[in-house]
């Protein structure tokens, strides 16, 4: 086996190995977290992308964050905290009851409620 073959089967296996990345990632991108506040849709998120959301109301600020496919609120300055303390989901809804905020896992396929 010379160089140049080498070189081709390494080519070869980078690139198998960046499509099973990127299916691996599409396989889990199918669900979204929607965020509203009251009957208002504040908008819709991948759950496979990291990002951190801050979120003002009227009656506050929840700060929510995207990361490794699980949804969760960081921060809250409602009185309860109960938000906060519902902790990480990949799945189902957060709710903060004095901000009227859901935050809401939808699975895949669901994409009449992105819609809406
Ligand atoms: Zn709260």
């Amino acid at each position: 086996m010379n160089k140049r073959d080498f070189i081709a089967i390494g080519v070869v296996v980078l690139l198998s190995v960046l499509g099973f990345v990127f299916f691996a990632l599409k396989g889990s991108g199918g669900q979204t977290v929607k965020i509203s506040v009251g009957a208002r849709v504040y908008g819709t998120y991948p759950l496979s992308e990291n990002r951190e959301l801050k979120i003002k109301t009227d009656a506050g600020y929840n700060l929510v964050e995207i990361k490794n496919g699980r949804v969760f609120v960081k921060d809250a300055d409602c009185k309860d905290k109960s938000c906060v303390k519902q902790g990480e989901i990949s799945g189902g809804s957060i709710v903060c009851l004095p901000h009227k905020l859901v935050v809401e896992v939808t699975g895949e396929g669901d994409f009449d409620a992105v819609a809406r």
